[in-house]
């Protein structure tokens, strides 16, 4: 039996474990004891995250859609289906018809290779992926703020901070180390804030619990930035030298005072001028966050409310401080690190920027598209301008807001090409489905939520007759006349480092003998940045944004009186296409479900594990009800797993204007017992 080291494939803590490896065959998985994240420990997912990988589900062959029906074809007669489409409709329509959507599931290679594929191949930047369905507002909210979109400390800085803040975040149960990480520090002595409007394992130990109605983060901060200036809480000095902004931040934060932020927000002023004190004043402070922050038509709003909290006290630059967004997905830090976004190349590089796009063309050959392209969600907005999809692991119908809508574009589309492991949601409405091969089956690298480069490692050799992703992009742009050469996955990574500075000195050597790296890593000599924003911040001066509270599109009304959240839980991953595929973890939550308050439920005569119909202006769904006093009365909450009983049929498609994430957290609903 082999042992190979490799990156866990689900979320982004990136823990590292052994898969052990027979025949061909994944049998078991063993922690890495000496790895600075998970240190010898696994959640239950990463435990199990093997055997999906041989589930008799895994799509085999490629499939063509014949009058409505797949049927089996070989790699030769799907690519040419697929490269005389292309030809089709760049000659019929440009290149801007078409829409690729890239996946955080994939290594960095191939996210490296997917984008350069859209640009080149088919002369398209119309290239995003799922990071605009989490993070894309951390990457434009921490961007503004501070210059770089990523999180500013090391999960192992964790249990050295004095107090954590955890907002808009289930650390326990969508990243289950990172959970683990914030005991420690409690352990420690470390104060624990939690703003959630649920009770989630983390408020059983934290010290503070705002139970804030959904969509009020930005009054909640900013009440508690009130109190931090009224009692002189600030950090004077590192406001002075750091930053720029102030004033006008200041004057916004007048009108914010608690009791204004307690009838905003349904927080206790009391509870909010504590948890300003205590975060003001127990250094270092870290927050974490997740979609609970994001997922609003105020996400990138929020993130940078986020980064003012922490300037305002001196949090920023310091071991265990700083604002970290959980990156929900293994690799969705690096598929955005790589360029599989609309508006920059590898390294945040701007399209738009001519020296920029003049060194890539020079580097690739080729005149590249010149103005940025649209994100997934402008993909959908916009289903008459997009003839061509071309997604890769994604499960867009499962994932987006208000998948009908989705479907139905999807449905227009002229031509949809897909890989994956497992048929799918999205599946149902692509011409050609290509076979992938997963992590187990091919190399590269993971970059996990605290921009730390770590090797996943080939185990078994591609099972049945599918391919990684980065060799199907690889062979059909040879079909193209556009071939992307490479000798391996080693190989792409040094074009990556000579074309992108914040990568300058990534290497698989390196990687080898240092086991991760983390970016900023600009040349062979850098040792990759634990801490970031530690003299200076990556724009020169943290800058203050003026924020004001905007309510969430839509909200509560006689006929939908409830406001419907969702999230996730700790036994299934995102489209639980492997989580539910995985014995173990399907026996516990094996069907979808609404958390409903005990006040709510006996008004409405709805009983637990009774059956409910929870309804929106969107859709319906028949679930079972989860009576709890673990929700404020009002507002429901759905996880995202289930394909059979599709939470995104619920969601609305209502957008941040600047990121263009979707508003999963908040929209109206109404629920009814069934008979
Ligand atoms: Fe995998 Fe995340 Fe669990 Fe670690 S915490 S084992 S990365 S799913």
């Amino acid at each position: 039996m082999k042992n190979i080291l490799t990156t866990c494939p689900f979320c982004g803590v990136g823990c590292n474990f052994y898969l052990k490896a027979e025949r061909g065959r994944i049998l078991g998985i063993s922690p890495s004891r000496n790895h600075p994240v998970s240190r010898g420990r696994l959640c239950v997912k990463g435990w199990n995250a093997f055997e999906f990988i041989s589930h008799p589900d895994r799509l085999r062959n490629p499939l063509v859609k014949k009058k409505g029906k797949f049927k089996e074809t070989s790699w030769q007669a799907a690519y040419e289906l697929i490269v005389k489409n292309i030809k089709r409709t760049k000659a019929q329509y440009g290149p801007d018809a078409f829409g690729v959507i890239s996946s955080a599931r994939c290594t960095n290679e191939e996210n490296y290779l997917i984008q350069k594929f859209a640009r080149v191949c088919l002369g398209t930047n119309n290239v995003d992926h799922c990071a605009r369905t989490c993070h894309a507002p951390s990457v434009a909210g921490l961007t503004r703020s501070f210059g770089s979109g990523a999180a500013t400390n090391s999960i192992d800085e964790l249990p050295g901070a004095k107090c954590i803040l955890v907002i808009g975040s289930n650390a326990p149960e969508a990243h289950p180390i990172i959970g683990w990480r914030i005991i420690t520090a409690k352990d420690k002595g470390a104060k624990i804030i939690l703003a959630d409007p649920r009770g989630t394992c983390v408020s059983n130990y934290s010290d503070v619990h705002l139970k804030l109605f959904p969509g009020t983060d930005i009054c909640l901060l900013n009440g508690m930035m009130h109190v931090i200036l009224k009692e002189g809480l600030e950090d004077k000095g590192f406001i002075d030298e750091r930053t720029e902004g102030f004033d006008e931040f200041r004057k916004i934060l007048e009108k914010y005072t608690p009791e204004y932020a307690e009838r905003v927000t349904r927080v206790p002023k009391e509870i909010i001028i504590e948890a300003a004190r205590v975060y003001a004043t127990s250094k270092p402070a870290s927050i974490i966050y997740s979609l609970g922050i994001t997922q609003h038509i105020t996400g990138t709003d929020n993130v940078s409310t986020l980064a003012n909290l922490a300037m305002l006290t001196g949090n920023v630059g310091k071991r265990s401080s700083g604002v970290n967004p959980l990156r929900g997905q293994n690799n969705v830090q690096g598929a955005c690190d790589m360029g599989a976004l609309p508006n920059v190349l590898s390294g945040y590089q701007d399209v738009e920027d001519v020296w920029v796009r003049q060194k890539f063309e020079k580097a690739w050959g080729v005149k590249l598209p010149f103005k940025k392209g649209l994100t997934n969600s402008e993909m959908f907005q916009a289903p008459r301008r997009i003839k061509f999809f071309y997604i890769i692991g994604e499960d867009v119908v499962h994932s987006e807001p208000n998948s009908k809508h989705v479907a139905a574009c999807l449905e227009k589309a002229e031509f949809v090409v897909m890989h994956d492991l497992f048929f799918c949601k999205t599946a149902e409405y692509a011409d050609v489905i290509l076979p992938a091969s997963s992590f187990a089956e091919k190399d590269g690298t993971f970059t996990n939520a605290d921009r730390r480069i770590q090797r996943v490692r080939k185990a078994i050799k591609p099972c049945f007759e599918t391919k990684p992703d980065g060799q199907i992009i690889a062979e059909l742009s040879g079909l193209l006349g556009c071939p992307l050469k490479y000798k391996n996955a080693s190989d792409i990574m040094d074009e990556i480092a000579r074309l992108s500075p914040i990568f300058g000195g990534v290497s698989y050597e390196r990687l080898e003998t240092a086991g991760f790296l983390q970016w900023p890593c600009p040349d062979k000599n850098h040792p990759g940045t634990k801490i970031m924003h530690q003299e200076k911040f990556s724009r020169g001066k943290g800058k203050f944004f003026a924020i004001e509270h905007l309510p969430a599109q839509e909200l509560p009304d006689a006929e939908f009186p409830f406001i419907l959240s969702t999230g996730r839980i700790i036994f299934h991953y995102n489209s639980g296409t492997q989580t539910r595929r995985t014995a173990i973890l399907s026996r516990e939550f094996p069907e979808n479900f609404v958390q409903i308050n005990t006040e709510d439920a006996q008004r409405l005569k709805i009983k637990n594990k009774s059956k409910v119909s929870v309804s929106t202006r969107r859709g319906a769904l028949t679930i079972r009800a989860v009576v709890t006093d673990d929700i404020i009365p009002g507002v429901i909450w759905m996880p995202l797993h289930y394909a059979d009983k599709l939470t995104n049929i619920l969601t609305i498609d209502a957008f941040d204007p600047i990121s263009k994430i979707g508003e999963y957290k908040v929209c109206a609903a109404k629920l009814e017992p069934v008979k």
